[in-house]
């Protein structure tokens, strides 16, 4: 049964998806735009499951940039997102991003900021000193500095998610709750999708923005994606006394995070490296006293005695090409985008992704943030951007 024809399928309704189709028609697309959801209330959608953080803390061009018009995005989303004199709540907290500096990675702070500040990003290198300003409990003994960027922080992901979802359906996109089970495709064009009930959607341009199963969707269009899920796991803490201060957004040295939530509670997490891709939701409580307490005990004392409250599993969209998203046109399959393998930093870059991928389907190009760096092209010819800064 064909059910429609639209100018713009898109595969995937979160934040990415939802980022792309708004971004078109707050800037004029006249066309019909569908977009596909399988998950209606985005149970294991990455977007939901995130930890909402954005962060200038980068060390490539692009991902700076991509920041900083997703920043200012961000600060002006219940304006931008309002319908009907509603605004969405999002509780952005920007309470800056911290990063701990040892001997060890104290150089590589060092150029990056001087790289972050040539880009025009406020990020400090401050002393034991300026850094027991912002954390008085941290154990600074292993410590020689950090690395703060003032105006970063976290928001709530489900209320952004949620916030785009609205707007973009009161400007007129259509949200169809099927999952896609096969895109259709003569050559080097493209004629449509179908979904799992046997309807047939036509369009020439479509987008891949599946999150963790832009790979499947990368497949059905017989593109080879190098993207995978892989989960990550966080962890909801008791501190046994409430701090009369905010955390920023603290990376230590270890690579584990932690962050204050609402109530003053603790979340924190790390990247396990030894994860294999799997669609696996399976919240570990070991892992956090095996991987994670420790050093959160070691770099706050007080921390030995947190509680576990609870905590969730979601999965991060690993491109195990270079860690980076792959954004823009398939250079052979004509009008397959894809927003895809963000590598943890995907909810960040939502909304300048949306924009980019909004100018590439109207213009033929971009104006805004240069995604080309970016493009499926590196992978073709073997080129990898190299980010040092990945959480
Ligand atoms: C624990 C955790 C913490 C994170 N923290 C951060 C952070 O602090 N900052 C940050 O920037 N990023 C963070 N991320 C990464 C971020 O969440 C993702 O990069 C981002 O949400 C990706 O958005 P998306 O829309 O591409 O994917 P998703 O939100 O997963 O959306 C893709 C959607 O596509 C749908 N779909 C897939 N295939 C089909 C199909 N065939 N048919 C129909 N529908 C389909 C899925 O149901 C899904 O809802 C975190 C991720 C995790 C798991």
């Amino acid at each position: 049964m064909v059910a429609a024809t639209f100018d713009v399928l898109i595969i995937g309704g979160g934040v990415m998806g939802s980022s792309i189709a708004y971004h078109l028609v707050d800037e004029g697309f006249k066309g019909r735009i569908g977009i596909f959801e399988k998950d209606p209330a985005y149970e294991k959608a990455s977007t939901a499951l995130s930890v909402g953080g954005i962060r200038r803390q980068f060390s490539t061009e692009v991902n700076v940039r991509l920041s900083q018009y997703s920043l200012a995005f961000y600060q002006e989303f219940g304006e931008r997102m309002e319908v009907g004199r509603e605004r969405p709540e999002i509780g952005f907290k920007p309470r800056g991003y911290l990063f701990l500096g040892s001997e060890r990675n104290w150089p590589i702070l060092v150029k990056h900021q001087t790289f972050q500040k040539s880009l025009g990003v406020e990020t400090q290198l401050l002393n034991i000193d300026e850094t027991l300003q912002l954390i008085p409990d941290l154990n600074t003994e292993d410590l020689v500095g950090s690395s703060f960027s003032a105006g970063d922080g976290y928001m709530d992901p489900h209320g952004v998610l949620q916030g785009f979802v609205r707007k973009a359906k009161h400007l007129g996109v259509e949200y169809v709750y099927q999952e896609v089970v096969e895109i259709l495709r003569k050559g080097d064009r493209l004629e449509g999708v179908k979904t799992k009930d046997g309807t047939t959607y036509l369009s020439s341009s479509i987008v891949n923005a599946a999150g963790p199963y832009a790979g499947e969707a990368g497949k059905m269009a017989g593109v080879e994606i190098p993207v995978v899920p892989v989960r990550r796991m966080v962890y909801l803490l008791k501190p046994p006394r409430l701090f009369d201060y905010d955390l920023p957004l603290t990376i230590d040295t270890s690579g584990v995070y932690f962050l204050h939530e609402t109530g003053k509670q603790i979340l924190s997490g790390k990247s396990r490296k030894e994860e294999p891709p799997g669609f696996n939701f399976t919240w570990d409580r070991d892992y956090f006293n095996e991987a994670i307490w420790p050093s959160l005990a070691h770099r706050i004392p007080l921390f030995d005695k947190l509680k576990i409250n609870s905590g969730w599993a979601g999965l991060y969209e690993v491109n195990q090409w270079d860690s980076n998203g792959i954004i823009g046109e398939h250079p052979e399959v004509r009008g397959f985008y894809m927003a895809v393998g963000f590598s943890g930093h995907g909810f960040q870059q939502a909304p300048a992704v949306g924009k980019a991928l909004s100018e590439k389907i109207r213009l033929g190009r971009y104006e805004t943030v240069d995604v080309k760096p970016l493009g499926y092209e590196r992978i073709v010819e073997g080129r990898k951007v190299l980010e040092e800064e990945v959480i």
